[in-house]
């Protein structure tokens, strides 16, 4: 048994949807199967009519990162809590297949690291006054830039560059934070935990995102969003709540993906949910 999987089945659903609506997509998935459960699975929910090797597969795969959350109840069933944000079970479970590829190139020849790559599976990012201004962020994000060469005296040249997918987690952080975290003991936590729980609802309508990103030469269709439904959560992000998937399919139309409910629902365009990946 696996209890609170909602965060990694919200993530599946989109990834199974994108794959369904996208041959390019379904392509990307199809490579990594043999060696990446997560992208097996995906296309497993698209393609297999047992349900039992999907359940099956999801519990090897959570099983990897919860293996400390398995509790042994009466009569030896085994009860695996995997209670996460969507956007942490998106690094765990989505590892191998990154969102973006950062390369830092050193002006010195002869630096003894003169080319390094950084994999990151998605990007964050701080909203503010529920302003979702994705393109405008994106780009500012994967812009050139220049750093400074930790291995010698140079600088280096920094590029970005997105792969097939680009997931984007959204956080609305409150405007008092950046006071809160001059006190001492905050400034040794690091930046994506502080992010990670105090962040605020993200109110948006489904079509009000946007459809398309331009990135360099290549389009970005929006596939799916991921929302959190916490009651009473009053500026901490955490996990104790529900996710759900909206996928917005090939022919335009949004569709609901929960697992409490046992069928797949339209999703209104217009309706308003916290939106968090
Ligand atoms: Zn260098």
């Amino acid at each position: 048994m696996i209890s609170n999987t909602c965060s990694v089945d919200s993530i599946l659903s989109i990834l199974a949807t994108s794959a369904a609506d996208s041959s390019s997509y379904r392509k990307y998935l199809y490579n990594l199967k043999e060696t990446n459960l997560t992208a097996s699975i995906a296309l497993q929910m698209i393609t297999e009519k047992k349900v039992k090797q999907i359940y099956y597969n999801r519990a090897l795969l959570l099983l990897q990162f919860f293996s400390s959350k398995v509790q042994t109840l009466v009569g030896g069933f085994k009860l695996i809590d995997t209670t996460n944000t969507a956007a942490s079970m998106v690094n765990k479970i989505m590892d191998e297949m990154p969102s973006f590829v950062k390369t830092s190139v050193c002006n010195n020849n002869f630096c003894s690291v003169p080319m390094l790559e950084v994999k990151s599976t998605q990007l964050s990012l701080n909203v503010y006054d529920g302003q979702i201004n994705l393109s405008r962020d994106l780009l500012a994000y994967i812009e050139i830039s220049e750093e400074n060469c930790s291995f010698c005296v140079n600088k280096r040249s920094v590029t970005v560059a997105a792969t097939e997918h680009i997931m984007i987690e959204l956080n609305s952080i409150p405007s008092d934070l950046e006071l809160s975290t001059s006190t001492g003991n905050i400034e040794i936590v690091p930046l994506h935990l502080i992010k990670q729980n105090f962040t605020q609802p993200i109110k948006a309508k489904l079509d009000n995102l946007e459809k398309f990103l331009t990135v360099g030469d290549k389009t970005y269709k929006l596939r799916g969003v991921v929302s959190f439904f916490g009651g009473e959560r009053r500026g901490l992000r955490n996990a104790m709540g529900h996710y759900t998937a909206s996928a917005f399919r090939g022919n335009h139309k949004w569709e609901t993906y929960d697992d409490m409910k046992k069928k797949v629902e339209n999703a209104r365009a217009s309706t308003t949910n916290d939106e968090e990946l």
